[in-house]
């Protein structure tokens, strides 16, 4: 059997686009996305063994288009630190393998 992680971890490798949280949730029928933010956590290390990466699309402001950096955790931000808008652009992700 897969686990939540490795199904999440496939997800991503074969996904076309960058992948949201709550996509994630959606796709995967995962009721909160603190889930799958703690999950992407982990992920970021596990591939680095299979000489994959976890890339992140960062998170912006919908306001002022401030791009966050990204950070140790996966998880988005809640509020812009420029404009304090908290209307919050998600960060998205995808998997690929590093090129050689
Ligand atoms: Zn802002």
């Amino acid at each position: 059997m897969q686990t939540r992680r490795e199904t999440i971890a496939e997800l991503l490798e074969k996904t076309e686009y960058p992948m949201t949280a709550e996509e994630i949730c959606e796709r995967l029928d995962i009721k909160k996305r603190s889930i799958v933010y703690e999950d992407l956590d982990h992920i970021s290390k596990s591939v680095k063994r299979d000489n994959k990466e976890l890339l992140i699309r960062p998170a912006s402001c919908g306001k002022c288009q401030f791009v966050f950096k990204v950070g140790k955790t996966a998880k988005a931000p809640s509020k812009c630190p420029k404009c304090r808008s908290q209307w919050i652009l998600a960060p998205a992700f995808l998997i690929r393998s590093k090129k050689k």
